[in-house]
């Protein structure tokens, strides 16, 4: 099936669309979620294909970070896809920021089945026995003078009289195991980037060796976040008051929340920089929460009263005595 349509997407579609409809889709038909019939299987590996396919398409190098074989050192590196295990992830801000270590279930390779050691059928709980064996599970047949056990075909060496069909294989007889590999996510890993993690994929039976696994992350920031070059940039809604006679305002940050005292006058321009309270470059070094204020006025003009009032309050904030800041009719109504 073609690949754009499996993944619902347009032809045009660049590499942050096919990520989106991947997880969604993702989401949706994983056999976690809707059972892990061959059906579901099949289905995910041909989206997950898609996706494979497209976005090596679409981007030519995309942001990866490599991570040891066993998850402990990270360093940049090439974003080339080659064959491998695909897996993402979504990290909250502060994961993503500070760097931290995800367990993840990896799909590792096919085995017999446990329950039924591959026959995909188990023996009934009814006490009969095997017509043809009498119970033992063989037969015994001369050969060349010697008498030799032959499995019999009709119990398959269970001796059993009646075999049901093993549930935890649903009769395939073959199970797909799964791996727990724990992921070391460096810090300021940023949204959309590639882990690649050698030997941590699924097992490659044609190279007899676990492929790569890729784990691409997707960083969860609160609505209206912005990661800029090493800066964090919000909006948030002040009053005309607040904006122009300051007081207590609380953000949002990384850290967690932020009481400030903003003077007179200080927010005129419009913005709030929180410094050292941003994101971070390639050196480690931390940028600034900057947020954009965005000012709300009252609907109607402000009665001069309360004009008198803002000016009188001014004065009382204004610790330097230097800047004097008075407001006019003009400051207010736009
Ligand atoms: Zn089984
Ligand atoms: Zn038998």
């Amino acid at each position: 099936m073609d690949p754009y349509s499996l993944l619902k997407v347009p032809r045009t579609a660049d590499a942050a669309e096919i990520k989106r409809a991947y997880r969604r889709l993702a989401r949706r038909f994983h056999p976690d979620v809707c059972g892990r019939n061959m059906q579901n299987i099949k289905r995910f590996l041909e989206i997950k294909d898609a996706y494979k396919f497209l976005l090596t398409k679409s981007q030519k190098s995309i942001s990866s970070v490599c991570v040891s074989a066993d998850g402990s050192t990270t360093e940049p590196c090439h974003g080339d896809l080659r064959d491998g295990s695909f897996l993402f992830v979504t990290l909250n801000a502060r994961d993503a920021l500070f760097g931290t270590s995800i367990d993840m279930e990896v799909t590792d390779r096919e085995a017999y089945c446990p329950k039924c050691s591959g026959l995909g059928r188990i023996c009934n709980n009814d006490n009969s026995l095997c017509p043809e064996c009498g119970g033992k599970g063989y037969s015994r047949v001369s050969w060349s003078g010697a008498g030799l056990k032959v499995v019999c075909n009709r119990c398959n060496g269970t001796g059993a009289g009646t075999l049901e069909q093993c549930r935890l294989c649903r009769g395939t007889g073959k199970v797909v195991l799964q791996r727990r590999v724990r992921v070391n996510v460096p810090a300021g890993t940023r949204n959309g980037t590639t882990l690649k993690i050698p030997g941590q994929g699924a097992w490659d039976h044609a190279r007899k060796q676990r492929s790569m696994l890729f784990v691409e992350v997707e960083v969860d920031l609160p609505e209206s976040w912005r990661i800029v070059g090493k800066d964090i940039v919000s909006e948030m809604e002040i009053d005309c008051w607040t904006h122009l006679g300051g007081g207590y305002l609380t953000f949002r940050t990384i850290e967690g929340t932020e009481k400030v005292f903003t003077a007179p006058g200080e927010l005129r321009n419009g913005r709030f920089v929180l410094q050292g309270r941003g994101w971070v470059d390639e050196n480690g070094n931390r940028g600034d929460h900057i947020y954009i204020l965005k000012i709300i006025y009252p609907s109607a003009p402000c009665p001069s009263s309360a004009l008198k009032y803002m000016n009188m309050l001014m004065e009382m904030h204004w610790y330097s005595g230097t800047h004097k800041i008075f407001i006019t009719e003009q400051d207010i109504t736009r």
